[in-house]
């Protein structure tokens, strides 16, 4: 492979490509969930090269950023992978505005996540039904919710195996491998944005800051999750019981590497 990357990131980057590689064929009907942050880019860029590929679904809750939404186009274009948009269901959308108002999410921790279980949680457990598996692009280093964060774990909120291949990268690996391979990545990394979610719920941060600082600014820190990671939340308040594993290791000789 003709990366121009150090040889222990150039191998990290060869076990990620194994890893998945694996969990697509014990998983073939797992999807990638992607936010279209760059650590997602980076697993799409990856999956893109597997022999069995993954699906990949994004959440539209209709309050992202526009140059969220034109990632979609991005992936199609570079990759020719047709990115699943899941989108909440229109009439609880209307209800909840009428009953709240547009920024609801800014009054209270149960608003916000009323608004996040209707337009995240309830498309993600549509597009998950029936699956056996998931893959996210989460990382340990990302926030105090998600300094347990495991591999590969099961998830029970919605009842399938998890996996968080980047669980142990860091924010320098993940811009390192990106740069090399020139994985595209949403601009508004660029302007501040380490950490990509809904329009009025993201701001930039400061240099120094937590990259998950700028989502659900005003909350308390240990809230911060939307729903669709309660098992970072549940870890959180009883430290040390989380069940949790490595990515699934090479137990075949079939399996590739
Ligand atoms: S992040 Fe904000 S706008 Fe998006 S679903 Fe959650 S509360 Fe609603």
């Amino acid at each position: 492979m003709s990366l121009t990357l150090s040889p222990p990131l150039e191998a990290r980057w060869e076990a990620l490509l194994a890893g998945l590689a694996r969990i697509a064929d014990m998983h073939p009907d797992a999807l990638l969930a992607s936010s279209m942050g760059v650590e997602d880019t980076l697993l799409i860029h990856a999956v893109a090269q597997l022999p069995r590929p993954l699906g990949v679904f994004m959440l539209d809750t209709g309050r992202l950023h526009a140059e969220t939404l034109a990632m979609v186009d991005v992936v199609r274009e570079r990759y020719g992978i047709e990115t699943r948009v899941m989108r909440p269901d229109a009439g609880a959308v209307r209800a909840h505005v009428a009953e709240h108002g547009e920024f609801a999410f800014y009054e209270s921790v149960a608003l916000r996540k009323a608004c996040c279980g209707i337009r995240k949680v309830e498309p993600l457990r549509r597009v998950l039904a029936g699956r056996s598996a998931w893959l996210t692009g989460q990382r340990r280093e990302q926030s105090l919710t998600r300094v347990e964060l495991p591999e590969t774990e099961w998830d029970e909120t919605f009842g399938l195996q998890k996996f968080n291949p980047l669980a142990f990268w860091t924010a320098d690996e993940v811009w390192a491998v990106v740069r090399a391979l020139s994985v595209p990545y949403n601009p508004l990394h660029d302007r501040g944005y380490p950490s990509i979610g809904c329009e009025p719920c993201t701001r930039a941060v400061r240099p120094g800051e937590d990259p998950r600082a700028g989502r659900w600014w005003w909350e308390q820190r240990d809230s911060r999750e939307c729903g669709l990671h309660a098992g970072n939340l549940r870890a959180r308040a009883h430290p040390g019981v989380r069940p949790r594993g490595p990515l699934p290791t090479d137990t075949t000789e079939t399996t590739t590497s």
